[in-house]
C-alpha cells in the first residue's frame, strides 16, 4: 500500500507556470526540462509499484537528514525481508559507462546515479541506526525509459534497466508478499514524521510581477490561453479547452503560488489573467473558493477552509 503519495511537484509547477510569463535564463529553462522529466519517470515507476502485492508499504519522495546531511529518496519500499531505495532515472538515448564515471554518447560527462545512490544508502543505514532499527536494506538504480541503453554497464552493478523491470518486479513482488510486522509500520510513521519539507521558493529565478506578461497558462503549460466561446478558452497551441471558471481559479492558484505575499483582490485578478474583461464574472469565480474579506474601504479574497 502507499504508505506516503509522492505529492505535488511545487519546484516543477512553479517553473511551469513562470516560463510561460517570462522567458527564463538557460540554466533555469534546463532546470525546468530536468526537473519534468525526472518527475515523469518518478511517477512512471509509481505506477508499476502500484502492480505490487498490498502486503508491503510504499514511502515516495523522502527528504530526511541524519548528522546535518540531508538526502533524498525517490521511493522507498518496505518488506517483510527487507528495505528497498530506488533512485529511479528517467534518462533517454545511448550512454556509456567508463569507471565510476557515466557519459552520454557524444562524450559529455553526467552525475553518475550510482554515486548519489551509494550516499543515500549509507545515511539511511545512519539513521536506521540512530532510530534503533534493525532492517536489511538494498538499493537499485532504475532505469525506467525504454530508450535507455547503457554500453559496458557492469553485470553486478544495482541497476534495473528497462528490459529488466518486468522481471524485477516480479521477483519484488514475491518478497512483498510475505506481510510487514507492526515494527515496519512504526518504522513507516517515524519517517513520515521525519520528511522535511523542501522550501520551493530556493534556487528559483528571481522574477518581479511587473515583468511578467499576464494571460491564463494552459494547463499544460504551453502558451496563453484564448476565448474559445461563451463559456470555454481554449489553448492556441495544443488546442486544450477549459472552462472559463476552472482556468480563472487555476491561474489564481498560480498567482499565489508565484506571489505568496500579494493579496487577491478582483483587479489584480482582472490584470493577471488578461482576457476576462468582466469584473463581475470574476467576483463570481472567485467566490466559488474563496470568501471576501473587507477592511475599512478595501477588500481581497482569501481561500475558503474547506479547501
Ligand atoms: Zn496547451
Amino acid at each position: 500500500m502507499i504508505f506516503k503519495p509522492r505529492g505535488e511537484n511545487i519546484k516543477l509547477e512553479f517553473l511551469q507556470s513562470l516560463r510561460v510569463h517570462k522567458k527564463l535564463e538557460e540554466k533555469d529553462e534546463n532546470n525546468y526540462i530536468y526537473l519534468e522529466k525526472g518527475w515523469l519517470g518518478e511517477k512512471q515507476f509509481d505506477q508499476l509499484l502500484l502492480g505490487l502485492t498490498n502486503e508491503c508499504l510504499i514511502l515516495n519522495n523522502l527528504l530526511l537528514e541524519v548528522n546535518n546531511t540531508k538526502f533524498q529518496i525517490d521511493s522507498l519500499l518496505i518488506t517483510q525481508k527487507k528495505i528497498y531505495i530506488f533512485e529511479v532515472k528517467n534518462y533517454e538515448g545511448d550512454y556509456y559507462i567508463e569507471g565510476d564515471r557515466l557519459h552520454m554518447i557524444s562524450g559529455k560527462e553526467i552525475k553518475n546515479p550510482l554515486i548519489q545512490l551509494t550516499r543515500s544508502e549509507s545515511l539511511f543505514r545512519q539513521l536506521l541506526q540512530k532510530l534503533r532499527f534493525n532492517f536489511a536494506v538494498e538499493s537499485r538504480v532504475v532505469f525506467i525509459n525504454s530508450e535507455f541503453y547503457l554500453y559496458n554497464a557492469p553485470m553486478n552493478g544495482p541497476f534495473v534497466f528497462p528490459t529488466q523491470l518486468g522481471r524485477y518486479l516480479k521477483s519484488l513482488n514475491t518478497v512483498a508478499a510475505t506481510g510487514v510486522s507492526s515494527g515496519h509500520v512504526k518504522l513507516a510513521e517515524k519517517l513520515v514524521s521525519l520528511h522535511i519539507k523542501e522550501d520551493p521558493y530556493s534556487q528559483m529565478p528571481i522574477y518581479t510581477y511587473e515583468e511578467l506578461e499576464k494571460g491564463i497558462v494552459c494547463e499544460r503549460g504551453c502558451s496563453f490561453m484564448e476565448i474559445a466561446n461563451q463559456n470555454y478558452l481554449v489553448c492556441p497551441n495544443c488546442g486544450k479547452l477549459e472552462l472559463k471558471e476552472s482556468a480563472v481559479l487555476r491561474s489564481v492558484r498560480k498567482l499565489s503560488l508565484l506571489f505568496p505575499d500579494k493579496k487577491i483582490t478582483t483587479n489584480l485578478v482582472m490584470e493577471w489573467c488578461g482576457v476576462i474583461s468582466s469584473r463581475l464574472t470574476l467576483r463570481k469565480y472567485l467566490l466559488k473558493k474563496y470568501k471576501l474579506v473587507t477592511i475599512g474601504k478595501s477588500s481581497y479574497f482569501v481561500k475558503k477552509d474547506d479547501d
